[in-house]
């Protein structure tokens, strides 16, 4: 935690002019951002600094009042590019701020901000409020969230601050909104902010207390003979073989082309191979397909559950699909987080592009080293649904091998039960 009231702590940051240690005379949230507001004892220079929240944490970038320019030493363009153009169109319309009060708050108030401009950004985010309802009760919880993550507020937060600022305005600088914050802190004695990991640990939280949705119980996983699988549709970046052209001109041939009604048809052609060889294996199985997309073009055998326009009850219902599901498989992005946190296995394709980002879409049920290796993989989005199809047998007929690489299995007993080692060997393979 950051303290910010009644005094702000902040980690010493330097003059980029003339290299003196920055006083801060304050805070303030503006939106996404958490804003040390910096003054130069020596030169007299002004800067906004990111405070460690968030991706702040690691990437603090510092912001010229003056000229507006950035001071990003860790060459992260992406994150100071959003400071520097939020600075220079900074707005001070009012926003839709709605308080709700579940409890007392106490002396002293932990504030987790998950406004962002990224849905999977946002989400990760709220997944650190867990840990002060279950680790802090001398701190009572304030929750700042867009309305479309209302649904997963998890019990405990003493408020939630619901502020209408959509994705798209994500990274907004809204001077109203850092009066407003301002000013409702003020009643409260100590304030700290929250660091709000990106990437919270598995750990950290349970999943069924944010979306009320028990995830897949992971022993009944084998000796299924009607497995559910649950592909995760998303239209913006498919299921197809990379083309591998220079950034600028695949962002540009990705422009003009747009997402062709062609390319969403092959996605769809090749979802419908993979569950159809599925089917030859399994003729009770039970496969879907989940997203935002509109529902057409799918055999009737599979469930279209996708959606154009999502709310609380449409996001439960797919959880619910999620953890009921053996298995979900779809393309790398914030679209697996909530399918992997449910789901009894996850199989990913993951295209060059996103390497770098690997396993920050996944939310790990956290379980032995061998077995999460079973039941998480990652392929090429180059794969065909045949090979994808072949892969995804392997995860459901040999359950066993999972099950005999387990601490269970694997513990030594002064007492040996045969049976129960030779019930896994039976295991389910036909
Ligand atoms: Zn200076």
């Amino acid at each position: 935690m950051i303290r910010l009231k009644p005094v702000l702590e902040t980690p010493p940051r330097e003059c980029p002019n003339c290299h003196s240690t920055l006083t801060a005379a304050g805070f303030l949230i503006a939106g996404m951002r958490n804003l040390a507001d910096f003054q130069c004892p020596q030169c007299k220079s002004e800067f906004y600094g990111d405070l460690p929240a968030g991706q702040g944490l690691y990437t603090p970038i510092l912001l010229d009042k003056k000229s507006g320019a950035a001071y990003d030493d860790y060459n992260v363009g992406w994150f100071s590019g959003w400071l520097v153009d939020s600075y220079k169109q900074r707005t001070d319309e009012p926003l839709g701020f709605e308080v709700r009060k579940f409890s007392e708050v106490k002396d002293k108030v932990v504030l987790l901000n998950c406004l962002d401009i990224l849905y999977g950004h946002s989400l990760l985010k709220l997944l650190n409020a867990q840990h002060y309802t279950d680790y802090q009760s001398d701190v009572s919880l304030i929750v700042m969230l867009p309305p479309f993550l209302e649904w997963m507020l998890p019990d405990g937060a003493a408020e939630a601050w619901v502020i209408d600022l959509p994705l798209r305005r994500g990274t907004e600088w809204n001077d109203w909104l850092v009066n407003e914050i301002g000013e409702r802190l003020k009643s409260f004695p100590e304030v700290f902010l929250s660091v709000a990991f990106s990437h919270p640990h598995s750990s950290d939280f349970d999943i069924e207390r944010f979306t009320r949705v028990s995830p897949f119980p992971l022993e009944n996983f084998g000796h299924q003979k009607k497995p559910v699988i649950t592909f995760i549709w998303r239209e913006d970046r498919l299921w197809e073989t990379e083309i591998r052209l220079s950034p600028t001109r695949f962002e540009k041939i990705k422009q003009h082309l747009g997402v062709s009604q062609e390319r969403t048809g092959e996605q769809t052609r090749k979802i419908i191979k993979f569950a159809e060889c599925l089917r030859g294996e399994f003729s009770s199985l039970d496969f879907a397909v989940v997203g935002i997309g509109k529902a057409n073009n799918l055999p009737d055998w599979i469930t279209d559950l996708r959606l154009t326009k999502l709310d609380a009850t449409a996001e439960r219902h797919w959880c619910e699909r999620y953890a009921a599901s053996h298995m979900v498989v779809g393309v790398h992005g914030s679209n697996m987080l909530l399918p992997s946190a449910h789901a009894g296995s996850v199989i990913e394709l993951i295209g060059e592009d996103r390497w770098g980002n690997y396993l920050q879409d996944i939310l790990f049920r956290v379980s032995d080293s061998r077995e999460m290796f079973f039941r998480y993989r990652f392929v090429p989005t180059s794969t065909t649904p045949e090979e994808l199809s072949r892969l995804a047998l392997t995860l459901l007929r040999y359950e066993d091998f999972r099950r005999l690489m387990s601490p269970e299995f694997c513990r030594h007993r002064e007492k040996y039960d045969l049976k129960e080692w030779q019930s896994v060997g039976r295991g389910n393979r036909d």
